[in-house]
C-alpha cells in the first residue's frame, strides 16, 4: 500500500484528489486545520469512497505538531495543498498570506526531510506567470512579475522548492492550476467558499440560487470577441487526476532530485460571457448580471498550454465546462438543501 500525505484535504481540489486516489487504491492521510474548509467534509468523503480516511487536525505552521503527523504516520509522498488563496484578502493582509503559506511549506520540508520522505507535489497557479500577456502561457516563461501577495508567496514557494530539491535529494512536481470549476457528480463535495465568494463560478451559483442578487461582469471593454476577460477554467475532478498522474510519475522516477513544474487547464479561453451562457444552458435558469469596471489587476487573456502535462503526465483534461457548470449546480442545490434542512 502506497500512503500519501494530504495537506488542505479537507478543501476544494484536496478533497477531490483525496476521493480519486482513495479510489485508484492509495492510502490517504489528509491534515487540515479547517482555516478555510468545514469538518463535515471528512464524512463526505467516507460516504464517496465507502470507507474511513485518516485524518489529522493540524495546523502546518506549527513546525512540532507536523512533526508529531509524520512521526506517528509513515508517508511515501506528500501532496501539498495547504495554503490561504484569497487574492484581496491577501492585499490586505499580507502577513497573514506569507506567515502560513511560506511557514506551511518551511515546516513541511523540514519534516519530510526529516523522515525521509523525498516526494512532493505542490499546488501552484497561474498567478505565478503575472502580468506575462502571451498565450498561451508555457512552463518556460519567466515567473515573478506577480501582482498580490498571495501570488508573491506561491512564487516565493516555487523557488524555495526548487533551491531545496536539488540540496537535498527531493524529487517535486509543481502543479500550476488555471481556474478550477465544477463539483464531484455526486453533489457531496464541491468549493463552498466562506462568505462572499470572489470567483467567478461560486458566485453564478448563489445568484442562481437566489443567495446573491446579481452578477458584475467585471469589464467588457477588454480586447476579446465579446469584451469580457478569457480565463482557462477546468473541471475539479480532470484537476485531481492531475495530481494521480503526478503522483504515479514521481513514485515511478529513478531520480534522487528534481523539479518540475507543470500546467493543469484545459487550454482553451472562455470568455466571461461565455460561462455566464454556459451555466444558463446547463442549468436552464438565467443569470442575471450587469457589467461593471474592470477587477484591479485581471488579465484581459489566460490560459494554458497544456504540451508538458501531456508529455510528462499523460494528463489531458476530459471534462467540458457544460459539465462543469451541471457539477457546480448540483452541488449547489445538495447545499442548500441540507443547509436548509439544518435550520
Ligand atoms: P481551499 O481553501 O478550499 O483549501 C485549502 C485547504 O488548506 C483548506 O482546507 C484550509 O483549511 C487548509 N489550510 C490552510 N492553511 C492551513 C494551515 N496552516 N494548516 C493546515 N491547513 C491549512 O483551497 P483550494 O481551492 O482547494 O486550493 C488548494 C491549493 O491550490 C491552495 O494552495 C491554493 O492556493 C491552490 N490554488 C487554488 C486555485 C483555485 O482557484 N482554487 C488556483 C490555483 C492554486
Ligand atoms: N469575474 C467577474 N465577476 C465576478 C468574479 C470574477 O466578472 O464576480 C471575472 C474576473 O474578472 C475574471 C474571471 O471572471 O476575468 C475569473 O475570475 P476568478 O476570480 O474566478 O479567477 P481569476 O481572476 O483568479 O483568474
Amino acid at each position: 500500500m502506497v500512503n500519501i500525505l494530504i495537506t488542505g484535504g479537507t478543501g476544494y481540489i484536496g478533497s477531490h484528489t483525496a476521493v480519486l486516489l482513495c479510489e485508484a487504491g492509495y492510502n490517504v492521510h489528509i491534515a487540515d486545520n479547517f482555516a478555510n474548509s468545514d469538518p463535515g467534509v471528512l464524512n463526505r468523503i467516507e460516504q464517496i469512497i465507502g470507507k474511513s480516511i485518516h485524518f489529522s487536525e493540524v495546523d502546518l505552521t506549527s513546525s512540532e505538531d507536523l512533526d508529531l503527523v509524520f512521526k506517528n504516520n509513515t508517508f511515501d509522498a506528500v501532496i501539498h495543498f495547504a495554503g490561504l488563496k484569497s487574492v484581496g484578502e491577501s492585499i490586505k493582509e499580507p502577513l497573514k498570506y506569507y506567515n502560513n503559506n511560506i511557514s506551511s511549506t518551511m515546516n513541511l520540508l523540514n519534516s519530510m526531510h526529516k523522515h525521509n520522505v523525498d516526494k512532493l507535489v505542490f499546488s501552484s497557479s497561474a498567478t505565478v506567470y503575472g502580468e506575462c500577456k502571451i498565450v498561451p502561457l508555457e512552463e518556460t516563461f519567466p515567473i515573478g512579475q506577480t501582482t498580490n501577495p498571495y501570488a508573491t508567496s506561491k512564487f516565493m514557494q516555487e523557488l524555495i522548492l526548487r533551491d531545496v530539491a536539488f540540496a537535498s535529494n527531493l524529487n517535486v512536481v509543481t502543479l500550476r492550476y488555471f481556474n478550477p470549476i465544477g463539483a464531484h457528480t455526486s453533489g457531496l463535495i464541491g468549493e463552498n467558499p466562506k462568505g462572499i465568494p470572489n470567483n467567478l463560478c461560486p458566485y453564478i451559483t448563489q445568484v442562481l440560487s437566489g443567495k446573491l442578487e446579481m452578477l458584475s461582469v467585471f469589464g467588457d471593454d477588454y480586447e476579446t470577441d465579446d469584451g469580457s476577460a478569457i480565463r482557462d477554467y477546468i473541471h475539479v475532478v480532470d484537476l485531481a487526476n492531475g495530481h494521480l498522474k503526478a503522483i504515479e510519475k514521481l513514485l515511478q522516477t529513478n531520480s534522487s532530485t528534481s523539479y518540475n513544474a507543470i500546467n493543469l487547464g484545459r487550454g482553451i479561453g472562455v470568455s466571461v460571457l461565455e460561462m455566464i451562457k454556459t451555466f444558463e444552458n446547463a442549468t436552464g435558469r438565467k443569470v442575471p448580471y450587469r457589467v461593471t469596471s474592470r477587477r484591479q489587476g485581471d488579465l484581459p487573456v489566460s490560459y494554458a498550454a497544456t504540451d508538458k502535462a501531456l508529455n510528462e503526465l499523460d494528463f489531458k483534461a476530459e471534462r467540458s465546462i457544460e459539465q462543469a457548470c451541471r457539477d457546480s449546480w448540483n452541488y449547489q442545490e445538495e447545499f442548500n438543501k441540507t443547509s436548509a434542512s439544518k435550520e
